[in-house]
This record gives C-alpha cells, structure tokens and sequence, in this order.
C-alpha cells in the first residue's frame, strides 16, 4: 500500500525528485536533506510501512541485506572510516517520518558527529527484572 499523504512514499516511487543512489523493485535509497555526515543516505521502502515493527518479515529481511550492500558501497566510494545502521521507531525514539526508513551513516575519524550515546548504569537486580519482562511475552 502506498500513501499519497506520505513524503517518503511520494520519494520512493519518483513523484518526488529526491538525489537517489541505488533503486529497485522494493527500494529507493536517498541522499538525507539534513545529512549528518557526507552521504548520509535513507534506505525506504516504495510500500507504506509507518515503522519496523509494520513491516513484513520478508520486506525487513531484504531491507537490511539491501542496507548492508549499498552502505558498503558508500563506505568505499567516500573513503569513510566507519558506518552507522540508524533506524528510529517512535516520536520518543526520535522518528520524525513515519514511513519506515533506515540511516545508512558514513563516518569519518573526528567528525563529531553526534549519534552515539554516553553509558548509562544499570544493576543486576534491574538486569534481571528486564530479562524477566521480556520472557514473559
Ligand atoms: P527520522 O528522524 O529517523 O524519522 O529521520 C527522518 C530523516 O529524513 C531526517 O534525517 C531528515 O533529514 C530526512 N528528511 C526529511 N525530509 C526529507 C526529504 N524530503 N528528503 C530527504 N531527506 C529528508
Ligand atoms: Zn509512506
């Protein structure tokens, strides 16, 4: 299904011109107008899918086998010396469009670029009530 209402749908299916680095049947891989690094690229779907957990297990499965091959591509083809996967799920994850996509990050030594975090703490007694919550689904 496709959403005329969705940008991302409107890029993936070329109604929108958008810089486009790889495409297929399935996909359109998209420079980021709002880079966070040089090639910060978007890997969406051309169907409407508004978050990984909508997607359909073969979709999610070719997305990131499609995700692996072109991130390695821009990796060599920038001289990067790293990559991050980003792929957000919900406004409090920081998901601003809801058509799924995911961040393919060139990173380079130094750039600063701020996607990582600062370690938290936990405990074991806690470690052991999240493990316990999540086996009983
Ligand atoms: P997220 O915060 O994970 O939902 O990411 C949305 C991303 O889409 C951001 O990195 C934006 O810079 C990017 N973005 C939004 N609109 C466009 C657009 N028209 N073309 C390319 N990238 C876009
Ligand atoms: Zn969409």
């Amino acid at each position: 299904m496709k959403d005329s209402n969705c940008i991302f749908c409107r890029i993936a299916n070329g109604e929108i011109p958008s810089t486009t680095l790889y495409e297929d049947e399935d996909f359109r891989v998209i420079l980021d107008l709002g880079p966070a690094t040089r090639g910060h690229a978007l890997l969406l779907p051309k169907e409407h899918y508004k978050d990984l957990f909508d997607l359909e297990d073969e979709v999610a499965a070719k997305a990131l086998v499609r995700a692996k091959r072109i991130a390695g591509r821009l990796q060599a083809a920038l001289g990067a010396d790293g990559m991050n996967l980003v792929q957000n799920n919900g406004e409090a994850a920081g998901q601003t469009v809801f058509h799924f996509h995911m961040h393919l990050i060139p990173r380079y030594q130094n750039d600063h670029a701020g996607i990582l975090w600062e370690p938290g703490s936990t405990t074991p007694e806690d470690m052991e009530e999240v493990r316990r919550l999540v086996e009983g689904q």
